[in-house]
This record gives structure tokens, sequence and C-alpha cells, in this order.
């Protein structure tokens, strides 16, 4: 990204703030000027002074001077300061303004995103926000710049030369013969930083980052006894942290050495100058201190264009990447304009392929109807593509061949918040906010009171645990166990109380006790809801009114479990295995036996 174009699309962010703009810029023009006014009144004062020494008057004779000398100079700061103020606050409140609504932006687009945006490899979690901060900031440094650095420090800079050259055009064109050996020190300085800091940077993510991976693992760190590998690892990272800092360090020392000596070399040329056409009678003596002051304000500038040039790069660099998070106008997620506001609920997929933006095929020519009123269960292993087919009817992804309908229009076609509103989804791991079990299970309905929250949790068998808790429905939602976060997450169900229902694996995280109970309360939402079930649990699987059998992305089977069992085939290979696994002949015999027993003792 060129600089232009980083202005082109800043402009329209800062266009609000065009009034502040042109104050700071008024303001600018008035402390470059009032910046000149040191040089001038010792040059009067060195005049007059010499005058009156010539003259054989003494301190009588100067006190008038002085005295207005001192007013003078009191003036131009009191006005220096309150423009300084002026100009800080101003660039400063733009600068905050803009990145405030670049931000907003971003949020505002991110989460406005398919999921497939989420799982680009540049996108993921920690990249995503990074590369947010990072543009930002790299961004408002360059406004930061403009308005607090470069605009009143070139103005400065400009406004000295040109009276240097008005007043003398030799002094004028020493001033200037400096410059370029100046730049060309602060380029190269800011050109053999660029790849130190830049290490310098990773090396400390990698450094926070990996004080926050050791605390995450600390468990398999001390169970494997790792201590010594992981401290190892961290001592690497902190000696290479040390020499790179020593690097650029030694890198600015050096160049900054080189920058005074050449400011230097311009001061004694100045002098020597000066002094020249002093005793050449060219010039004032007072002229000699003119022009080394408003060779300052030339140079001052100057001292501090490495940093400046280095700020300008991390802003190409990392815009770019900031700006093509607000430009990915592709990755927004599709809407339609139909609102479901008659559901029934029948969805239809007809001749589905699907490929995950990672490039895995999931689907492969799937033919499923899931019929209004009905539970319909998935079955497969692990890998088969049952969530996928859930994904697809949530509308994250669309299908890349085939049909996908409910109630016989197109999926895609419906506005996908108004679909959203209409379908509850259940995951085997469901995510807890950060906040209390209200607010959590408050996820459900924003707007529902206290009353309503118990009453989901109840059914939820949910509330009696949570009145146990110290702190009850104000207790930390994430510090509960995974079932009881389970148990939320389906407390949020019955709150939203949705026609629709999506259950990935509800109960996988539960014990046998959970299971059943939150077994019998799905029973209840059940009843005259569209509903597609995802589970391992045969007990879940049996009574669907439809089962789909799913096998490498395709839908092999489906039927009643009856029918199923019948046909000897997957759903038989799947069923059996459970039964196996759950050594049901031993539970069985066990059960009848105990049976017996209750027959025995009451014969
Ligand atoms: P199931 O729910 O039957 O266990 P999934 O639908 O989760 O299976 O996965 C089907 C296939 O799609 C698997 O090969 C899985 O690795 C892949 N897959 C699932 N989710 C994603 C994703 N977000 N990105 C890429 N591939 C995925």
């Amino acid at each position: 990204m060129s600089l232009w174009e980083i202005i082109r699309r800043l402009y329209p962010y800062v266009r609000p703030y065009r009034g502040l703009v042109f104050g700071t810029l008024l303001l600018t023009l008035v402390g470059s000027l009032a910046a000149q006014v040191n040089p001038f009144v010792l040059r009067y004062t060195v005049d007059t002074v010499q005058g009156l020494l010539n003259r054989n008057q003494g301190l009588a004779q100067g006190l008038p001077l002085l005295l207005a000398v001192s007013a003078l100079l009191l003036g131009k700061e009191i006005i220096n300061t309150s423009v300084q103020f002026g100009q800080k606050y101003y660039g400063e409140k733009i600068r905050i303004n803009v990145s405030t609504q670049l931000s907003e932006d971003a949020v505002h687009k991110v989460l406005g995103y398919q999921l497939g945006f989420y799982a680009d490899n540049g996108n993921q979690t920690g990249k995503l926000q990074t590369r947010i901060d990072r543009g930002v900031e790299s961004l408002m440094k360059l406004v930061q710049n403009f308005f607090i650095d470069i605009l009143p420090l070139f103005a400065n800079a400009v406004v000295a030369l040109v009276i240097m050259f008005f007043a003398n055009v030799y002094v004028g064109l020493v001033a200037v013969a400096v410059l370029p050996v100046y730049f060309w020190l602060s380029y190269r300085q800011a050109d053999r930083l660029n790849g130190s800091r830049r290490a310098l940077r990773g090396l400390r993510e990698a450094k926070s980052q990996g004080l926050v991976n050791l605390i995450d693992s600390a468990v398999v760190i001390k169970s494997f006894v790792r201590e010594a590998y992981e401290e190892e690892k961290q001592t690497r990272l902190q000696q290479d942290l040390q020499a790179a800092q020593l690097e650029t360090r030694k890198v600015n020392f050096r160049y900054d050495g080189l920058k005074t000596f050449t400011e230097s070399i311009g001061v004694v040329l100045i002098i020597v100058l000066t002094a020249y056409l002093v005793l050449d009678r060219q010039i004032s003596i007072g002229a000699i201190m003119f022009h080394i002051l408003l060779f300052n304000n030339v140079s001052a500038p100057i001292r501090q264009l490495h940093r400046i040039y280095d700020e300008m790069n991390d802003a190409l660099t990392y815009s770019e990447g900031f700006f093509d998070i607000l430009d990915a106008a592709d990755a927004t997620e599709p809407t339609g304009a139909l609102l479901p506001d008659h559901l029934r609920g029948t969805f239809e997929l007809r001749h589905v392929d699907f490929t995950y933006p990672s490039g895995t095929q999931a689907l492969h020519d799937v033919n499923i109807t899931i019929e209004a009123g009905k539970t319909t269960a998935l079955v497969g292993l692990s890998g088969a593509g049952k969530s996928t087919v859930i994904n697809l009817l949530c509308k994250f992804y669309a299908p890349d061949r085939g049909a996908l309908l409910l109630d016989g229009q197109p999926l895609a076609d419906y506005n996908t918040h108004a679909l959203r509103q209409q379908i509850g989804l259940v995951l085997q791991k469901n995510h807890i906010f950060k906040g209390t079990i209200e607010e959590n299970i408050r996820y459900g309905v924003m707007d529902a009171d206290l009353a309503q929250i118990q009453a989901a949790a109840r059914q939820a068998y949910l509330h009696d645990q949570i009145m146990q808790l110290p702190k009850q429905y104000q207790s930390d939602a994430q510090q509960l166990s995974g079932g009881q976060q389970q148990r939320i997450a389906i407390a949020r169900l019955f709150l939203k109380n949705p026609p629709i229902i999506f259950l990935d694996e509800p109960t996988a995280s539960l014990d046998a006790i959970a299971t059943e109970q939150i077994k019998n309360s799905l029973e209840a939402i059940k009843q005259g809801r569209t509903v597609v079930i995802i589970s391992h649990s045969l007990a879940q699987i049996v009574d669907s009114d439809c089962i789909y059998v799913m096998q490498q992305g395709r839908a092999v089977e489906s039927g009643t479990h009856e029918e199923l069992y019948d046909q000897r085939g997957t759903y038989r290979e799947i069923f059996d295995a459970s039964a196996r696994s759950l050594n049901i002949e031993k539970l069985a015999r066990v059960m009848v036996d105990d049976g017996d027993d209750v027959a025995d003792t009451a014969g």
C-alpha cells in the first residue's frame, strides 16, 4: 500500500473532523511563526547591547531594553504553550476519534463475516486480533505523527530556512547543504533498524506467548517432568531477545552520533561563515546567534526523521492487512429477503456437495429430508459429515452444488438472521461467556427476567445445583463443570424456545444421571418441533422418527430404527458395536437376575 492510498482510505474517517483539522493546521502555522521569535529577539538584543557598549552606555540605559525583551519573550512563551497545547490536544482528539471509528468498523465487519472467514489461515483468532490492533495502531501513529510531529516540526524548519535565506543567501545555502547528509543518515538508520526492530517485536511476542503457554500447559509439563526443557527454551528466547535489543541500541547510538556530528559541523560552518561576514561588516554581530538559532529550528525535526520514517514504514506494512479485513466484502454473510414467519420446518438436501474452505470435501451427493415437526437422527462414525450437515442447515456455509431447501424455498433466499432466530443449536461443547450464570443463560433471550431464566434452568435440571453454589445465579459460569456448562447451553435453548432444534451430541459430556435427566427434558421440548439430533447414545436415536446413516460424507441409509436394524447394513454395524461397548449382554443378565430375585422373594 502506498502512502497516498493510505491517505485516501483514511480521508473518510478524518472528514467528519474537518473543522478540527483546519484549526490544528492554523495553530501549526502560528506555532511555527512563534518559534522564530527567539532568533529575532536575540539578534536585536545583541545588536542593541553592542550599540550601547559602543556608545559607552551601561546598565541604566540597557534596563528598558531588558524589560522589553523579557516581556516579549514571556508573551511569546505564553502563546507558544497555548498553541502547543491546542495543537497536541486537537491532534490527539482527531487521532482518538479516528482510531475508535476504525476499530468499530473492523469489529462490525468481522462479526458480519461468514464462518469460513475465520478459518482462513491469516484470520485465526489470535492473528486476526493482532492484525486489527497493529493496523489501527500504526495508522494512528501515522495520523498522530502528521499532526503532532511532521506538520509542526517541518513547518518550523521551512519557515526558519526561508528566514535564513532572506537574511543571508550564503548562510541559507550552508544550512541547505547539510540537509542531504542528514536525510541520508536518517534513511540509513531507519533502514538498518527496520529488520532488527521487526525481529525484536517478533521475539517479544514469542516470549509473552511462551509464558502464557507455559501456564496453560503447566499440568502436562509437570506430569512429564519437562520443567528443565521448557526453561531451556525460554532461556534461548531470552538470549535472542537480548542480542536483538543490543543490536538495535548499537545501530541507534552509532547513527545518532553521526547525526550529532553532522549537525555540529553545520553549526561550526555557520559560525565561521557568519563571523566572517560580521568581520567583513556585511552583517551585524547579533546575526551570528540569529543564524545558529534558526539552524537549530531547521535541524531539530530532522533529528526525528528516522523515527517518523520508521513509523511510516510500519503504517505501510500493517495497514494493508488491516484494510484487507475491512475490504473482505466477499466474506460478508449472504442473506435473503424471505422472512420465515410461518415456518413449517421441512429441510431438504438434494444432491448436496460441500467442501470446507480448507479444501476438505465433507459432503458428497447427500440427499436428506428433515420433516417438519419430527425428530431426525444423524448417525455415523466420527468425521462422517454429520455436523457439516447441521452447519449447512444453519447457513454457516453454503453448498458447492445441489439444492438446500426449507419449506420448498432455497435456504439462501431466507433472511439469515431471521432464520437463525428460529433455530436452537446445542453442541457437544458449548461456549460459555465470561460472566455469571444468569448472564450466560440470558444469552438465549436478552430481555428475559430472572424468573424466566430460573424456569429454563429448572427444565435443564440445573436450578437445584445452581442454588447450592455460594453465589447462586451470580456465580462465575466458566468455573462450572463441563456437564453443568452443557446444561447452561440447554437452558439457553429452553429460554429461546425455537421451533427448529439442532442437537449435536448434546449429552456427550454428561454423566449417566444427567444424560437421563436431560433426555427427559429434551423429550418434552421436542414435541411438535423440527429436531435434528446427532448422538452416539442409542437411547436418543432409537426413538427418532427417521434416521440417516452417514459414512464418509455420504448419506448411505435411511429409515426407522427397526427398518435399518433389519437391513443389516452400516446402521446395524454401528448399533451392534455400541451395544457391545456397553456390554449389554452382561447388563441384561444382571437385570434379569435381579428381576428373578425379586420374583423369588415375591413367590
Ligand atoms: P462428524 O460430525 O460426522 O463427526 P464433521 O461434519 O465434523 O463430522 O466432519 C466431516 C469432515 O469435515 C471431517 O473430515 C472433518 O475433518 C472436516 N471438517 C469439519 N469441520 C471442518 C472445518 N471447520 N474446516 C475444515 N474441515 C472440517
